[in-house]
């Protein structure tokens, strides 16, 4: 059985007080979620050793938002993978579409980045999806498929115990604009089958596939009862946290 799990992305939103209230408040309301939902808080790197103590005794799991895509040395400003482990973080977030976008991550860079945060213990939540002028073009399908190829193509069976796919179609990230219900199953068994092509269907079936944008508490229920979602990366609705654990129990 495959993992459900509701995952916020806070993005570069809060100060260190103000994440720490968000922390306190999703893990004190978390044991109102459902126990076959896991939840996962990605907060900013400054943030991670602090929040890491406040959820320690929830079911809160903490995870970074990026990871460098080598594992030390003189690389100024960024922070390693080996980094996030020490400091308790079970999870990392790569290839989401800001980063992709605004800071030229390329699936090459992604591959190199997968392998040293699977190497660092990391479970990995990779991003994919299409823009807007694709999915007008009719080339979601491509798209996605040659994301998942590109990156996902370079690891093992094995290593797909640790990775979480979110599909998350860039023109629904932060507009308000949902993919329909309809639209979000039809690619999230393309994307299954894409895994099914390479790993097999068992592993295929065991991946835990998130939709992610504009998701909220009006809208997470449809989402997730379709049969290929497993849950929500939410961004938005994340930063408060009645909403994200109303997401959450929307299951
Ligand atoms: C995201 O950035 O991962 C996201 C899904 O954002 P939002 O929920 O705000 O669309």
């Amino acid at each position: 059985m495959r993992k459900k799990i509701v995952a916020g992305n806070w993005k570069m939103n809060t100060t260190l007080p103000e994440g720490i209230e968000l922390a306190k408040a999703v893990a004190a309301k978390s044991a109102e979620t459902p126990s076959s939902v896991d939840l996962i808080v990605a907060a900013p790197f400054t943030h991670l050793a602090s929040i890491a103590d406040l959820l320690k005794t929830s079911k809160v799991e903490l995870a970074a938002q990026n990871c460098a895509d080598h594992a030390s040395g003189a690389y100024t400003g960024e922070v390693s993978a080996d980094m996030l482990k020490s400091v308790s973080c079970k999870w990392v977030i790569l290839g989401h579409s800001e980063r992709r976008q605004y800071y030229g991550e390329t699936d090459a860079k992604l591959v190199e980045k997968l392998k040293l945060a699977l190497g660092a213990g990391l479970g990995v939540i990779l991003c994919v999806g299409e823009n807007l002028e694709e999915r007008e073009a009719g080339k979601h399908f491509e798209v996605v498929g040659a994301q998942i190829k590109d990156v996902l193509y370079n690891f093992t069976a094995e290593d797909m115990k640790h990775i979480v796919v979110a599909y998350e179609p860039v023109w629904a990230i932060g507009t308000g604009k949902t993919a329909t219900s309809d639209q979000a199953q039809e690619i999230h068994a393309f994307i299954r089958k894409a895994l099914a092509d390479k790993f097999g269907a068992a592993v295929a079936e065991d991946t835990t596939i998130l939709y992610g944008g504009s998701c909220k508490p009006s809208n997470a229920k449809e989402l997730f009862a379709q049969k290929d979602i497993d849950g929500g990366l939410i961004g938005g609705a994340a930063l408060k946290a009645e909403d994200f654990i109303q997401i959450a129990k929307s299951y």
